[in-house]
């Protein structure tokens, strides 16, 4: 055998829903949002390019977390013909590696972890910025993530209802079921009632125009936007992204490809006005100051939350005797 021959483990999608909970995301995202804020954790230059075959997107998020001794990246993307085929649309793996020696040490399926971590982003902005008496939870968007957004976000407050709304309303009944199962009442209703009931929001759409105006959010609101990834996305009108005190998970995403591009597009803010929410975790920024004031995390979506995730999994798995193992 070579010297330079290393075990691999290899997880599957299967081991990585048995293995990895929102608790375990939650942490992992948690930690690594701190570590960015602090400079211990990177993320490289995203590349994300049209293949000229099956309309395919595909890419590679990467990056180093210093503190946790995670490296690696995820590479994947966005196949629009695989729905017909059985397949999810979206498609990732994530490959790690010995930040010591760069070789190899595991290759963790992504799709269910890409849906975990975006839910536990959105979830660690609601555990930090919203009020702690939020009762009523507002989901814009019903799609695939939307559930597992709903999940973990009724974890972190005593909400009492849920009311939804999506552009596409045929899409709603699925999101029902998610909240019936956890026990929180649904109404679906329009986006403006929306506005007017709920205390934290979430939209997670793939929308191009803004969906939620400034004047129908009420003062002390939390909004998690989490659907706009890319350049020309939006949600929310620039005017609520304005009025908000703005968090993000990257400053540098924000404001080119996040919720804020529009706001600071249009003059309307400034990159010195959005804080990291890793800097409300490691407590150099204070978050929220007043019960009026709302509150927009912009959640544009790191490589290294998917390494973060990637890596409990690779370690859990381990751990349990779980995972295949390859010698490369
Ligand atoms: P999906 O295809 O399952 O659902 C799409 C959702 O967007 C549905 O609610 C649908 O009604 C709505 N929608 C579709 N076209 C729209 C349009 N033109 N205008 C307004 N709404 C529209 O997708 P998904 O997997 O649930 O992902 C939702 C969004 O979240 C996508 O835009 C995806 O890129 C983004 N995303 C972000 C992150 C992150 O880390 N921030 C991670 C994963 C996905």
């Amino acid at each position: 055998m070579s010297a330079d021959a290393g075990q691999v483990i290899i997880v599957s999608e299967g081991e990585c829903e048995e293995l990895v909970g929102r608790a375990q995301a939650f942490e992992a995202v948690q930690d690594v949002f701190g570590a960015m804020a602090r400079g211990d954790a990177y993320n490289f230059p995203v590349v994300r390019e049209a293949i000229g075959h099956a309309d395919a997107l595909y890419g590679f998020k990467s990056g180093f977390d210093r503190a946790g001794m995670v490296l690696g990246v995820k590479s994947g993307g966005y196949w629009p013909g695989n729905l017909a085929k059985g397949l999810t649309n979206h498609q990732s793996t994530v490959f790690l590696f010995d930040p010591d020696t760069g070789r190899l040490t595991a290759l963790v399926a992504g799709n269910y972890l890409t849906a975990v971590r975006t839910a536990a982003s959105s979830s660690v902005s609601i555990a930090h910025l919203a009020r702690k008496d939020a009762k009523v939870l507002g989901m814009v968007g019903a799609g695939h993530q939307a559930g597992f957004q709903l999940r973990a976000a009724a974890e972190q407050r005593d909400f009492e209802k849920v009311v939804a709304w999506n552009p596409h309303p045929e899409m709603l009944p699925k999101l029902a079921a998610v909240a019936q199962e956890i026990g929180l009442p649904f109404e679906a209703v329009d986006p403006e009632e929306l506005g007017a009931q709920a205390d934290a929001i979430i939209t997670i759409t793939s929308a191009f125009e803004p969906l939620l105006m400034k004047g129908w959010i009420k003062p002390g609101t939390h909004i998690a936007c989490m659907g706009t990834d890319t350049k020309g996305k939006q949600e929310v009108d620039a005017e609520l992204v304005a009025a908000a005190t703005a968090f993000t998970d990257e400053v540098a995403q924000s404001v080119t490809i996040g919720e804020c591009q529009h706001a600071i597009g249009s003059g309307l803010i400034k990159e010195g006005d959005i804080a990291t929410i890793g800097a409300v975790i490691n407590a150099t920024h204070p978050g929220r100051t007043s019960d009026d004031e709302i509150t927009l995390f912009d959640g544009t979506g790191v490589g290294l939350q998917d390494l973060a995730v990637a890596s409990v999994a690779a370690d859990l798995a381990a751990k349990a005797g779980k995972g295949q193992h390859a010698t490369l």
